[in-house]
Order: C-alpha cells, then sequence, then structure tokens
C-alpha cells in the first residue's frame, strides 16, 4: 500500500507523466527484461517466457496497458496581480472543485520547484453573496489559484503549461481505499504487484504504462502499433455507482462483486472469447468477477482496438466509487480480486 500511497502523492497529469514514469521504472525495473520509453511518453517493459511449459517459436505477445496520467490542470494565465487561472486536462466535475488545495509544478523533473496554492472559484464570499450568485455553478474558467505570493515573485517562478494538480490524502476507509487518482494510479500499481505474483508464463507479456489516456487515449495506440500484440488488456477504473441517489439499473458496478469484465463500453465492444476466458479463469480460481457496460466513456482497449490490422482487447476494471473527484474509493477485496485474476490469466494463457 505504501507504493499506491506514493503513486497517488505524485503528480503526473496527461503530457507531464515524468513523475510517475520514474517511480515505476525505480519500481518495476527489476521485473522485466527490458523497459523503453516511446516518444510520447509511454513506458513499455518487456518480460519474454518464463518457466514455459510449452516451448512455442513464436509466443503469444499479451500486452497490459494502464495509463500513468490523472486528470488535473495546466496553468494559462497569469495576471497582473499574479492569481493564475487554469486549463482543465481531462474530465473534472467542477461541482467538486470549491476550496481546493493545489500545487503547482514548475519543474516537471523536480519536486523543488512546486508552489502549494489555494483554488476557489473567483467571486464573493457567501456573506456578500447575492441570491443569484449562490445557485451559480462555477465553470473551470472561473477557477483562481491563489499562490500567497506578489507578482513579482510569481512570474519568474510560473510558466503557461506548468502541471497543477489538487492535494488531496490517501487513506484507507473501512474496508476501502480512499483517494485522488486512484483512476488510474490501482492499475499501474496492479500490473506491478501481478507482475510480482506470475512465477510462470508460456506468453511475451508487455507491459506499457501509457501516456495521455485521460485526453483521449492517445499513448496506447502507437504503443500497441510498436508492440502488435495478440490479445490487449486495458488495465483501468470504471463507475460504481451503487450509491444513494441513482437507479440501482445504472450502477454499473457493485462494490465488493470483484473485478469488473468490460463487455462493452462507449468506445469499444470487448472479444467475446477473451471475457470468457476470464470468466472461466475467475471460476476456476475462485476469483470474483463481474461483467459490465458502460453507456458512455472508454479506456485505452478503445484506440489498440483499431490500430493496425485490429487487436483483441478487453478491458479489465476496478469498480471505483465517486470517480473523477479526489475521493475516489476503491474496495479492498475488488482490489485483490482484479490483482489475482490478471495474475491469473498470464500464467495460464499461452
Ligand atoms: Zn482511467
Amino acid at each position: 500500500m505504501k507504493l499506491l500511497e506514493a503513486m497517488t502523492q505524485t503528480p503526473s497529469i496527461a503530457g507531464r507523466e515524468d513523475r510517475l514514469r520514474n517511480l515505476i521504472l525505480k519500481h518495476a525495473a527489476g521485473l522485466f527484461d527490458q523497459t523503453c520509453v516511446d516518444s510520447l511518453g509511454s513506458l513499455i517493459c518487456h518480460r519474454k517466457p518464463r518457466n514455459p511449459r510449452t516451448h512455442r517459436k513464436k509466443p503469444r505477445r499479451i500486452m497490459i496497458a494502464a495509463h500513468m496520467d490523472q486528470i488535473g490542470f495546466m496553468v494559462h494565465h497569469i495576471d497582473s496581480k499574479g492569481f493564475l487561472r487554469v486549463q482543465s486536462v481531462g474530465g473534472f466535475d467542477p461541482r467538486n472543485l470549491f476550496s481546493r488545495l493545489v500545487t503547482v509544478c514548475t519543474d516537471v523533473h523536480n519536486t523543488k520547484g512546486d508552489l502549494p496554492g489555494v483554488m476557489n472559484p473567483g467571486g464573493k464570499p457567501v456573506h456578500i453573496a447575492s441570491e443569484e450568485d449562490r445557485k451559480r455553478v462555477p465553470e473551470i474558467s472561473d477557477l483562481v489559484i491563489d499562490l500567497g505570493l506578489e507578482v513579482k515573485e510569481v512570474t519568474p517562478k510560473v510558466h503557461i503549461g506548468d502541471m497543477v494538480v489538487i492535494r488531496a490524502p490517501f487513506m484507507e476507509v473501512g474496508k476501502t481505499i480512499v483517494g485522488q487518482c486512484l483512476d488510474n494510479r490501482v492499475a499501474c500499481w496492479l500490473a506491478i504487484r501481478a507482475l510480482e505474483h506470475v512465477q510462470q508464463h508460456d506468453c511475451e507479456i508487455y507491459v506499457v504504462f501509457t501516456a495521455q489516456e485521460e485526453v483521449g487515449c492517445r499513448g496506447a495506440g502507437p504503443a500497441a502499433d510498436s508492440i502488435q500484440p495478440d490479445i490487449a488488456i486495458a488495465l483501468d477504473t470504471t463507475l460504481c455507482v451503487d450509491t444513494p441517489g441513482v437507479d440501482e439499473t445504472q450502477s454499473v458496478t457493485l462494490q465488493g462483486s470483484g473485478a469488473g469484465l468490460m463487455v462493452m463500453d462507449g468506445r469499444t465492444i470487448a472479444d467475446l472469447g477473451l471475457i470468457e476466458e476470464f470468466e472461466k479463469i475467475a471460476k476456476s480460481k475462485k476469483i470474483k468477477a463481474q461483467r459490465t457496460i458502460l453507456a458512455r466513456g472508454g479506456t485505452d482497449a478503445s484506440t489498440i482496438q483499431s490500430k493496425g490490422s485490429g487487436y483483441r482487447v478487453m478491458s479489465l476494471v476496478c469498480p471505483t466509487r465517486y470517480i473523477h473527484t479526489v475521493t475516489e474509493m476503491i474496495h479492498l477485496d475488488d482490489l485483490y480480486a482484479t490483482r489475482d485474476l490478471l495474475a491469473a490469466f498470464l500464467s495460464t494463457t499461452s
């Protein structure tokens, strides 16, 4: 859990994945035979078959895609008083963005350049706001960051395009973990932990920690092009809306019911054979799994599927309550079920 916590506290928005990539490399390099970083910043890790039972000339190539980036912001304007305005990078709901502590990363490579700040919608406090002001939901363009510094101290340090992330703790809450960007730090963590469990496999394993998923699944396609996998699994989170205020027909997944097998989402229809293969393994290993369909949205599977001559894909997903907020919540049973199912698939597929 220490590693997962460190991952959630490592700012890495789309296009600025450098810090998380370095953290992953530190922990994962020993698990693989080869690692490289492609032009978009995706980290491609390769492991040859280990203690294989079969000795095929051409072992199957399995690609696991876990996106590294989180939703966040970039500085897009510094005003004459030193207040910052931001551009969102990925899909935040502005209803969740009041009174946040943030970090402005003025040097993507060095935490010494990080500046703390406070982010609020511009406008009047409740004491002096009109009735109309109070009802209005602010837009991202209304958000203002106050660094507590004078403009002459801000402008030499802060650049247009600097990464901004919200500060939020990682905690165990009941039988769950809660934190920001569990989408998709859990997948990066799951890929590492699953690989640690897999002692024997007949297939070639490529784990790709992809770049720029949150802005349209941009990193996974080029990585698939270079790997040309027989099978690709996008490892991600998905909605779990089994909470008050939502009809049970729209829950997507149920917390505590195990790993999610995404049959279809807004951008991909999974290979049915793969869904059935995962179900069979889950049943034989007594690992909890649930089929799910998501009406809108997609994963890295969407861009991988239609690359080259087309690839067989599926998304293996972890049910996540309050997704795309900074209090994303995942049940430990679901987390471990997803890890065990991925490890079992990699050990048995040939
Ligand atoms: Zn995601």
